[in-house]
C-alpha cells in the first residue's frame, strides 16, 4: 500500500497511453494480435490463463511463454494492475478498497459477503460492488460521487482489474501448498452489481467490453445473471441495453416515484422523466423478461412519508418491479438525514400492504463510508490538505 501523504502521478511503468491493456482486449483480438506475430494460437489460450485465472501482473510471471514472445508481448499491449491506496473493514466483513489509476485518479470497490463470518464460518459467495467512473457528471443531490463533478471514463481493463486486484488482496492471505509452494487461485467473487462510483450507462461501450470480459469462460467466467446494472435512469441507454445478447440484471435508482421529487434530489430527471424511463424499463422488460429492483433510499423529510409509498406502489406494480429500501447514509458535508429506524419501518410496511415485494437493506458497512464515493472523497481531501502547495 502506498502513503496516502504523497500522490504517484503516472505508473513509471506506463511508458504510453497508447498502448491497451491487455486485459481490455477479447479473446478474438487477443487471437488476431498474436496471429499477426505469428504465434500458434495456443497461446491465447495461455496468456489468458496467466491473466484470469493465475491474477498476474507482469509479463516475466508469464513462465511458460519463451522470452522473446514476453518481450513482444510488453511491446504489443501494457499491463497496468491498480493499486492498493486504503483499506477499510467493517465489523460484517465488508471491506472497502481505495484503488489508484495509472494517472493517479481515485476510484472504489466493496466487497459484501453473501454470510456474513459469523461464529468463525467464512462466508464463499462475495458479490463485488464496482466503480465505472472517476467521478460522476449526474450530480444527485445526496451522493459523494459526483460532488468534485466527473473527470473520465474507465476503460475496460480499470474496470475488469477491480475484480481481479481484490482477488489478488484475497490471495495474498492464503497459505501456501506445502509441495508446490504456490497458493490457491480458486475465485472469490460469484456476484457484480455496477454500484460504485459513476453512472454505467454513461460509459455504455467499455463498461459493456468489461462486462463480456467478465462474463466468458475464459476470462473471469461471472454469470450474466449474477450481474447487476444500477442507473439513475439514462432511458436511452436502457433500451439499448435491452437490445443487448445479455441476461443482465438491472437496478433503477429511483428515490422518488413522482417527477416532483425527483427533479428535486436528481438532474437526470429533468432529461428523462418518469414517463420516459418507465417506457424504456417496459421495453427492457419486455425483451428480457426479468424482473428489475427499484432502487430507493430514504432520506428524512424528502421522499420518506408513507404517502409516498402509493405512487411507488403503483409503479412498482406496472413494471412488476421489487423494491429495495436503503437507509440513507450520511455524507459529510450534505444537509440531508437518514430517517429514524421506526419511520424507515413505516414506509416499508405502507408497500408490504400494497403488496408489493419490498426490502429494507440493513446496511452493511455503514460504519465504514459505504455508500459510493465516500471513501475517494475523504482521501482526496487529506491529500489536498497535506499536500505541498504548489505555488513557487
Ligand atoms: N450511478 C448509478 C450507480 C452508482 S450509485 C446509480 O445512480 O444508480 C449506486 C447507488 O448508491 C445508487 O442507488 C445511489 O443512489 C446510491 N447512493 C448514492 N449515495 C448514497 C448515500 N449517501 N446513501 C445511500 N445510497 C447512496
Ligand atoms: Fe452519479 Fe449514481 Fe451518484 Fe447520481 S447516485 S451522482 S448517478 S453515482
Amino acid at each position: 500500500m502506498t502513503s496516502l501523504t504523497s500522490r504517484t502521478a503516472v505508473d513509471p511503468g506506463v511508458s504510453s497511453s497508447v498502448r491497451a491493456d491487455i486485459r481490455s482486449q477479447t479473446k478474438e483480438e487477443l487471437e488476431a494480435q498474436l496471429a499477426a506475430l505469428k504465434q500458434p494460437s495456443f497461446r491465447a489460450d495461455q496468456i489468458l490463463r496467466w491473466i484470469y485465472q493465475r491474477r498476474a501482473t507482469s509479463w516475466d510471471a508469464m513462465s511458460n511463454l519463451p522470452k522473446t514472445l514476453r518481450d513482444r508481448l510488453q511491446t504489443h499491449f501494457a499491463l497496468r494492475p491498480i493499486k492498493l491506496v486504503r483499506k477499510q473493514g467493517s465489523r460484517d466483513t465488508t471491506q472497502k478498497f481505495l484503488w489508484s489509476l495509472a494517472d493517479g485518479s481515485f476510484i472504489e470497490s466493496v466487497l459484501i459477503p453473501a454470510n456474513p463470518a459469523l461464529y468463525g464460518d467464512v462466508s464463499d459467495r462475495h458479490t463485488l460492488c464496482v466503480s465505472t467512473q472517476v467521478g460522476c457528471a449526474y450530480g444527485c443531490r445526496f451522493c459523494a460521487s459526483g460532488l468534485d463533478g466527473w473527470k473520465r471514463n474507465l476503460l475496460p481493463d480499470e474496470i475488469v482489474d477491480q475484480i481481479l486486484a481484490v482477488e489478488r488482496w484475497n490471495d495474498e492471505q492464503k497459505t501456501p501448498d506445502t509441495e508446490t509452494g504456490q497458493k490457491p487461485a480458486d475465485r472469490l467473487i460469484s456476484n457484480l452489481v455496477i454500484m460504485g462510483m459513476g453512472e454505467p450507462l454513461a460509459n455504455y461501450d467499455n463498461l459493456l467490453k468489461a462486462l463480456r470480459i467478465l462474463n466468458a469462460p475464459w476470462g473471469v467466467g461471472i454469470g450474466a445473471r449474477k450481474i447487476t446494472i444500477s442507473t439513475s435512469g439514462l432511458a436511452p441507454q436502457i433500451r439499448k441495453l435491452a437490445d443487448e445478447p445479455f441476461q443482465f440484471r438491472l437496478a433503477i435508482s429511483l428515490h422518488g416515484a413522482t417527477d416532483e421529487t425527483r427533479n428535486k434530489i436528481m438532474p437526470v430527471n429533468r432529461k428523462y422523466p418518469l414517463k420516459e424511463l418507465t417506457a424504456a424499463c417496459e421495453y427492457y422488460l419486455a425483451h428480457k423478461g426479468k424482473m428489475i429492483t427499484f432502487e430507493y433510499i430514504l432520506i428524512a423529510g424528502v421522499n420518506d412519508s408513507p404517502d409516498q409509498a402509493k405512487p411507488l406502489a403503483h409503479l412498482a406494480q406496472r413494471l412488476n418491479a421489487k423494491v429495495n429500501l436503503i437507509p440513507y447514509n450520511r455524507v459529510e458535508g450534505l444537509p440531508w438525514e437518514r430517517p429514524s429506524d421506526e419511520r424507515q419501518r413505516a414506509f416499508l410496511n405502507a408497500l408490504t400492504k400494497l403488496k408489493i415485494t419490498a426490502t429494507l437493506r440493513v446496511e452493511k458497512g455503514h460504519d465504514i463510508d459505504a455508500a459510493c464515493g465516500q471513501l475517494r472523497l475523504k482521501t482526496e481531501r487529506e491529500l489536498a490538505e497535506t499536500a505541498p502547495s504548489t505555488k513557487p
